[in-house]
């Protein structure tokens, strides 16, 4: 499969990385001129869980390069960033391109449908894990299941034969009929955990130990509950609030990734999390207090990065 890599970061170049050893001809994307020089001159250096080495892998800054359009087109930028990179791939997209998100947050399909058609794009969700440790070198920080799906519900060859791909080069992947469903239910979960642990500086498995940082994680996801219902939202588990703390207990040693962007001083997804509860509660005339409050104080948070003492 011909696949090119939009935001080719942490998640990126180990799916593109992990998708060219299995013999696809793959092609990371990336604005961040140094890393892509790096990749081109040296191979991309992958570490941990799937071992240690060097892969070789064509990197671009610039979509010309790619020289023509791709069956399948994976974004992996930051979700604030998917505008401004879906609107500068026009030249990747041809009549049978595939685009896929497993970006986390609430408003990637929307941006992508909006942008290029409902029926181009295919969303899911992975509990892959990445990190970036410098230019050209990602670990390999995580493993679990990646689904994904038709925004209809439909079970079709296309992401029957994407799943097929991923699997291949070891991402064990599968098809849903409620990708929508599979989207929230983890949009939930970061609700209930990032930007609680950005304010708490504290690492997963802490967040339910704290009879008040327990009571403010119920009420961010009761809120949040409220609206996938009105909205006709199947979720995966029964109680999406025992759900997310039992997530907490199973990854209690991890720092999440809000809290991960904030200690780097960097801008984080918070507007499509906490703040696309806000926004989804508004227009359904529901209101949502403590995820208003939450997503103010990490923008603060974000705006005060260069005055803090
Ligand atoms: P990252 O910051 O490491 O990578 C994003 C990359 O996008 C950067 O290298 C940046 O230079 C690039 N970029 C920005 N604008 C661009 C543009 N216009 N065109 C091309 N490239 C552009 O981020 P990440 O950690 O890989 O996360 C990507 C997405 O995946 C996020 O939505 C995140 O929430 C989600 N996710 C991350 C993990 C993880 O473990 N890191 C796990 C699951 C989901």
């Amino acid at each position: 499969m011909r696949i090119a890599i939009v935001g080719s970061g942490a998640m990126g170049s180990l799916f593109g990385g992990l998708l060219a050893e299995s013999g696809n001809e793959v092609y990371l994307l990336d604005i961040w001129k140094e890393h892509i020089e790096t990749i081109n001159k040296n191979g991309l250096w992958i570490e941990g869980l799937s071992g240690d080495r060097f892969i070789k892998i064509k990197a671009v800054t610039e979509p010309k390069d790619i020289g023509g359009t791709s069956d399948l087109i994976i974004i992996f930028v930051k979700s604030y960033h998917t505008e401004s990179a879906a609107k500068n791939i026009s030249l990747l997209v041809g009549e049978s391109t595939s685009i896929l998100t497993l970006q986390n947050g609430l408003g990637n399909f929307e941006t992508l449908s909006d942008i290029f058609g409902l029926e181009k794009v295919i969303a899911g969700t992975t509990s892959y894990g990445a990190t970036l440790l410098g230019p050209g070198r990602v670990r390999h920080a995580g493993i679990g299941a990646t689904t994904i799906g038709e925004l209809d519900g439909k079970i079709t060859t296309r992401t029957e034969k994407i799943a097929r791909v991923l699997t291949q080069a070891g991402i064990e992947t599968g098809v849903s009929n409620n990708v929508l469903g599979l989207v929230w239910s983890k949009l939930l979960v970061n609700v209930g955990i990032n930007a609680l642990g950005v304010l708490l500086k504290i690492k997963n498995g802490e967040l339910i130990k704290g009879k008040y940082s327990l009571k403010l994680q119920r009420e961010l996801v009761e809120e949040a509950l409220e609206i996938a219902e009105k909205k006709g939202i199947k979720l995966i588990h029964q109680d999406m609030v025992k759900e997310v703390a039992s997530i907490c207990e199973k990854t209690s040693v991890n720092i999440n990734s809000m809290l991960q962007d904030v200690l780097k001083k960097r801008k984080t997804e918070i507007d499509f999390i906490n703040g696309a509860i806000v926004r989804e509660g508004e227009k359904l005339n529901l209101s949502t207090p403590v995820n208003q409050v939450i997503t103010d104080l990490i923008k603060a948070i974000e705006e005060a990065y260069k005055k803090q003492i």
